[in-house]
């Protein structure tokens, strides 16, 4: 695939990326205290609290936790398609090469949404539109996005579905969403997704609605394709198995807090906080013969209302009484990853 930014968005005065001062030498993007509250009749809740990451060019970012931990808020939140109200950004800034998205104007936003960043989601059926047909909502991107002609959208939809392994795509083109297995339904999303040669995919729990060797298949051709367009890639999953063979590096989230961030090896080997280690000893794990299973005890917090100090010390081992009061700072740990536990050196060496 070409690049097709620095000529439509260098040539084209139409387009409102022109005019932004795009810094290729910063990261690709970087997401900084970011905070998101819900207004709900039971009063605020702070779905995402000060959660930082970076993502440069070719990486693949893990954003693992349990449902209600604020991760698919965060990636809505990075796109602007957050419903507003209830939602509301309080704080923070989500940067794409040094610009403030959250700054922009929402014309200008959706630019920078339809050019550089993608998202897929977990509901492929419910995320194409059923009375048309793939091959037509693929090249309607190109017709209103690229201006291309009828016949060129078309070829290049193909294009696009070869590319993501669908057989025959010349003639799967005229099928209908619903025409399509859950696994190629899924394939289709990521040709979507690609279309416009994004330098950014944000894939939501892509996976979870398939069984487990389409799981497999889907997960490979997504970490083909990032490694070979150099995508920045963020996977955003319950999973730690879908995770462990893909990303770079795992934000842990709890609770809208990011609680643990390392590089993958440090999170599955060596865990530094308690959140974490209770996840992997409540998984099979392949390297691990005779490993028995730990379930979490509790149930993750209500957010209108989370416990006082930190908020997994209802459920956490490590717990002592400085916890029911002290909310941990996310410390930065020898070798630079992050552990938001007053106790990480006793977890590291547990
Ligand atoms: Fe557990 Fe306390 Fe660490 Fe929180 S700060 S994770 S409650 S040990």
């Amino acid at each position: 695939m070409s690049n097709v930014h620095s000529d439509t968005v260098g040539t084209d005065p139409r387009n409102p990326l022109a005019r932004l001062a795009f810094d290729e030498s910063a990261p690709l993007l970087e997401v900084e205290d970011l905070e998101v509250e819900f207004r709900t009749r039971d009063g605020v809740a702070h779905a995402v609290n000060k959660v930082s990451f970076t993502l440069e060019a070719g990486q693949t970012l893990g954003i693992l936790g349990e449902s209600g931990c604020g991760k698919s808020v965060t990636a809505q939140a990075i796109m602007g398609i957050l419903d507003t109200p209830p939602a509301r950004i309080t704080g923070g800034e989500v940067r794409y090469r040094g610009v403030d998205l959250l700054k922009l104007d929402e014309k200008v936003r959706r630019r920078v949404r339809a050019d550089r960043i993608a998202i897929i989601f977990q509901d492929a059926l419910s995320s194409l539109n059923p009375v048309f047909t793939v091959g037509w909502q693929l090249a309607e991107l190109f017709r209103q996005h690229r201006q291309m002609s009828r016949a060129d959208a078309r070829r290049r939809a193909v294009e696009m579905l070869e590319m993501v392994g669908i057989p025959a795509a010349k003639e799967r083109a005229g099928d209908f969403p619903h025409q399509f297995s859950g696994g190629m339904r899924q394939r289709v999303m990521i040709a979507m997704a690609l279309a416009l040669e994004p330098d950014i995919i944000i894939a939501d729990e892509p996976t979870t609605a398939l069984d487990v060797t389409v799981q497999a298949q889907v997960m490979d051709l997504l970490a083909t394709l990032q490694r070979e367009l150099q995508l920045g890639l963020i996977l955003i999953t319950h999973d730690m198995g879908v995770v462990a063979d893909v990303a770079d590096e795992i934000c842990v989230m709890y609770a809208g807090h990011a609680v643990e961030r390392a590089d993958v090896y440090d999170i599955y080997e060596r865990p530094a906080h308690p959140y974490t280690k209770a996840l992997l000893e409540s998984i099979p794990r392949i390297d691990q013969k005779g490993q028995s299973l730990t379930a979490i005890t509790g149930l993750p917090p209500v957010l209108v209302n989370p416990p006082p100090g930190c908020s997994f010390h209802p459920r956490c081992t490590f717990a002592r009484d400085r916890c029911t009061h002290d909310e941990p700072p996310l410390y930065e740990l020898p070798g630079g990853r992050r552990s938001a536990c007053h106790f990480w050196e006793e977890v590291l060496e547990s």
